[in-house]
């Protein structure tokens, strides 16, 4: 049943999310990133809303031409290039991997190998800028709003086609979920793993590329602008693309365990997955390094170790956290954690066809401060990307902003799912570990 309240929610997102983007982008754009001069500008009449749509850039043949061949190119890699970093990279796990159990029982497999389109299309990137010249590196920039209408033909194109197929032929009728709300089952999806063919899988792809793999590249491209316009590339935006970058290749390092966690193991394959990983992900979370093409801060060295040193430290904490609980539930509690036997509460579920199963919440180390200091750790990388751009405009503060209320919101509707699986055991364990994200606090 959908609430009142989530169909808002929804209805409020299907609406102004595309707008928001669209003003950020704009306000970059036209107004040096200022959020508010638009506003002023429309408010006081010394502009109308036509007047900047007129100066909005067109989708342009040559945008639609260097996105179909970035998606093509991506879906290559994906479906094409079976993994074989994990034959040659120790620690890492690639190749063909299995997936959770699905509701239905599903187990999927899974061609784990970004980290080799991570890898490859990079190497392409510095052969093209150090080598071949085909193309400036500063394309993205030069593109960025034409690319935008083409990241949204393809996030509605796709969330569009997930909800038909869903209807007509999915890929497991048993994994759907059908709420009867239209605008419900578009943004949070029906099908569970849509897929084409026995390795494409819609979540994996859109979730990691062609969104991710562009992250890094789209803060190259910043990078090179800046070079391009003041002849140097600041520390600022040297310390937001080492920070990202580490956060995108740690993506793709761990692209296995990823598909332990909610997005993939809960989340069904809609507009919120569709499009949000073609345009909002691509365009939201790389603000700060186009806030820097228009504002070189420089840092200074004190400042720069500083917002270093809390990116590296919300780094530790994300990736730790997160391990920790990989480690406990792949060895069922037979491992170490921070030198010790881990403590932890033994609880039970049913699935669906009655069947009673047992699980295990861990107590022990990161996991023992909150219920979800893993969020923690994320939420200070985050801030640090936003303190890199020093305190003049809102506009890169964004992203803690948002991060802020997307862990948040994910903590609330992780926990209401836990409780309704665990029961009594989910309150056992919130009442051994009470706080959510900040111990004392939160
Ligand atoms: P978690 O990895 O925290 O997974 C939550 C699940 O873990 C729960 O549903 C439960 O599943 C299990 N669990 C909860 N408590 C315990 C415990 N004490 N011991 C063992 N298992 C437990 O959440 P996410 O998948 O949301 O996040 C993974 C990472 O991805 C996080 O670090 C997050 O910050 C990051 N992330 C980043 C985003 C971004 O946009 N940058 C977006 C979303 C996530 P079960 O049913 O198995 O018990």
């Amino acid at each position: 049943e959908v609430d009142w309240f989530s169909l808002a929610s929804i209805l409020f997102l299907l609406m102004f999310a595309p707008l928001i983007v669209y003003y950020f982008i704009m306000s970059c754009d036209q107004y040096q990133c200022s959020l508010i001069n638009p506003l002023i500008d429309l408010l006081t009449g010394k502009k109308h809303l036509s007047d900047i749509w007129d100066k909005t850039p067109a989708l342009t043949y040559r945008a639609a031409g260097i996105y179909t061949l970035w998606v093509a190119f991506q879906v290559f890699l994906y479906v094409f290039i079976p993994d074989f970093c994990h034959k040659f990279l120790p620690g890492y796990i690639g190749g063909v991997q299995e997936g959770a159990v699905t509701p239905a029982g599903v187990v999927n497999k899974y061609q784990i190998n970004g980290l080799q389109a991570w890898i490859i299309t990079h190497v392409l990137w510095f052969a093209n800028v150090y080598y071949f010249h085909f193309f400036s590196p500063t394309i993205i920039f030069d593109n960025w709003i034409p690319l935008l209408w083409c990241a949204n033909i393809l996030g509605y194109a796709v969330s569009t086609f997930a909800m038909i197929k869903g209807y007509f032929f999915p890929t497991d009728a048993k994994d759907c979920k059908f709420t009867g709300n239209f605008f419900y089952d578009y943004m949070m999806g029906i099908e569970f793993n849509p897929r084409i063919g026995k390795w494409f899988d819609f979540k994996l792809f859109f979730n990691g590329r062609p969104g991710i793999v562009a992250w890094t590249l789209i803060n190259l491209s910043y990078a090179a602008k800046q070079q391009e316009l003041y002849g140097q590339v600041t520390d600022s935006m040297i310390l937001v693309n080492v920070l990202q970058g580490i956060y995108v290749l740690d993506f793709f390092w761990n692209e296995t365990w990823y598909l332990k966690t909610i997005d993939i193991c809960h989340d069904h394959f809609g507009w919120y997955l569709g499009w949000g990983d073609c345009v909002w992900l691509p365009y939201l979370y790389t603000l700060q390094g186009l806030y820097l093409v228009y504002h070189p801060v420089q840092l200074g060295t004190a400042n720069t170790i500083g917002i270093l040193m809390l990116g590296f430290i919300g780094y530790y904490i994300f990736r730790t956290t997160n391990h920790q609980k990989d480690l406990f539930r792949r060895t069922n509690g037979n491992c170490k954690i921070w030198g010790k036997k881990p403590e932890y509460i033994e609880c039970s579920y049913m699935s669906v066809d009655g069947t009673k199963h047992y699980s295990k919440l861990l107590t022990s180390g990161f996991w023992g401060w909150a219920r979800h200091f893993n969020y923690t750790g994320d939420l200070m990388g985050s801030l640090a990307y936003c303190l890199a751009c020093g305190f003049e405009h809102f506009l890169p503060y964004f992203y803690i902003i948002f991060m802020t209320i997307l862990l948040t919101h994910r903590c609330i509707r992780d926990e209401h799912r836990c409780f309704s699986k665990y029961g009594k055991d989910w309150k056992r364990y919130t009442a051994a570990v009470p706080y959510r994200l900040v111990p004392g606090i939160f």
